[in-house]
């Protein structure tokens, strides 16, 4: 019999050696594994990036970063040093390998990554998802019918260059004036407390942002101790990347003990407690991160889960998959939940897959993993909501048009008799098309607003 298409081998999570970067070379291990040391070095700019790395990586590298952050990044520089020392994390980078790397690829976006013939799709957007729309209250949005998205606050300790709420979270820059919250947290989130105690058809809500790990442990605790006094919420789901990028978060003793408090209250009341959390390579999981995972867990949260984003150049091969989602489930104890395909914002055309790209992805990663740790790949098609990619209704290839439908309404279409009927199209990236396709866009490029 010829060999696998996969060939699973077992990993030994490793930290890497972060003495490696000449700008780290003195940093203790005691150091390393404070949560305020890694804040207070976070690099937020070209320079601090410089001083971290020192001579080993050309201008180039530096001026195609500068010119992304001028004309394409949505988002504004923030890597901890726990992301920084993922990259590269065999040797000093070099100019070669720092362009190659997965983790740089979305972190630290330079313009040579970006696409020249169409950066954006023309219907990308910044609320891609309509988030924004379907606020019922400052930062609370209600589109599924039994779950709400609560976001807390629109800063996190790290910036992807992929998110789908660049229109939220984060600094501005140059091509991105962000949205602002304007209530007082302690108001935000009463009004959204108001709100779950006056619709008991929610029973799920998802603790967001941003990022939780950016909301002072305090606040946090109190507001989840009033969610849990709420009859009708049964699913609380934490939502924070930095179990990945700044697990010395989750390590803080008084973090994890505030956590053990809410978790009890939540198993005394049957609430089933969950942290989400997003990882799109495995060299992102780290003994540090798998042990911050496990902590969780011992302190009383049911499951930790993984909602990756397939991107281009990152993840996007069945290998990249497997390998991630073997090295969750082997030794970090988080389940392979979801992986989104990357939403439609602008400038993310070099990170997007087409649905028929995905729907590839799905059937070479079913088979290897347990069938409850195999990761569904889901599209979230504006105005629905996530489908598996399997689901789409219709599917125009020459011209990269999916439809699909949905069976419930938004808040958006409460009174619409026609939502449940209609067709929502999903855009694959231009470049996938076959030439009749794409000349069918190009030709209609003018008349199209582009994001
Ligand atoms: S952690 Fe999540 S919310 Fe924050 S920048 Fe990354 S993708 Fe966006």
């Amino acid at each position: 019999m010829s060999g696998q298409p996969y060939s699973y081998q077992r990993r030994v999570l490793v930290e890497p050696d972060w003495t490696r970067f000449p700008g780290w070379r003195h940093v203790t291990r005691a150091e390393w594994e404070s949560a305020q040391w890694q804040r207070a070095h976070c690099v937020k700019n070209i320079s601090q990036l410089r001083d971290v790395l020192g001579d080993t990586v050309d201008d180039k590298f530096y001026e195609d970063l500068a010119a992304d952050q001028r004309e394409r990044a949505t988002m504004s520089m923030l890597v901890p040093p726990q992301m920084l020392n993922t990259m590269c994390p065999t040797a000093p980078p070099t100019t070669e390998a720092l362009y190659a790397d997965p983790i740089r690829r979305y972190m630290l976006p330079v313009l040579s990554d970006r696409r020249t013939d169409w950066p954006s799709h023309p219907y990308a957007s910044r609320d891609s998802l309509h988030e924004h729309d379907m606020w019922v209250a400052e930062g609370l949005t209600h589109r599924y019918p039994t779950k709400v998205l609560a976001e807390l606050l629109s800063t996190c300790p790290q910036y992807c260059g992929h998110c789908t709420r660049m229109d939220l979270v984060g600094n501005s820059t140059p091509t991105v004036d962000k949205l602002r919250l304007t209530l007082k947290p302690v108001d935000r989130y009463a009004a959204m407390l108001d709100y779950l105690r006056t619709h008991p058809e929610v029973r799920d809500v998802v603790v967001s942002g941003g990022d939780v790990a950016n909301v002072p442990w305090k606040h946090l605790e109190n507001f989840l101790l009033q969610l849990l006094d709420i009859d009708n919420i049964r699913d609380i789901r934490l939502a924070t990347k930095a179990l990945m990028g700044l697990p010395q978060h989750w390590l803080q003793p008084a973090v994890v003990e505030g956590i053990a408090r809410v978790a009890d209250v939540a198993m005394r009341r049957g609430v089933n407690l969950a942290v989400h959390t997003h990882i799109n390579h495995v060299q992102s999981v780290t003994p540090l991160v798998a042990r911050a995972a496990r902590t969780l867990r011992q302190a009383g949260v049911g499951d930790v889960r993984n909602q990756g984003v397939l991107l281009r150049g990152v993840n996007a091969t069945p290998d990249d998959l497997l390998d991630l989602c073997f090295a969750l489930q082997d030794d970090a104890g988080i389940l392979p939940y979801y992986f989104y395909m990357c939403d439609m914002i602008p400038h993310a055309e070099h990170w997007r897959l087409a649905v028929w790209e995905a729907q590839e992805l799905q059937h070479a990663i079913m088979g290897y993993l347990p069938g409850f740790a195999t990761p569904r790949i889901v599209c979230d098609v504006p105005l629905v909501g996530k489908r598996w990619v399997h689901m789409v209704n219709e599917y125009d290839r020459v011209r990269g048009i999916t439809y699909w439908t949905k069976n419930y309404r938004t808040s958006l279409e409460k009174d619409d008799p026609l939502a449940l009927e209609r067709r929502y199209p999903y855009y694959d990236p231009i470049h996938t098309l076959p030439p009749e396709g794409q000349e069918w866009w190009q030709t209609r490029r003018g008349a199209l607003v582009s994001a």
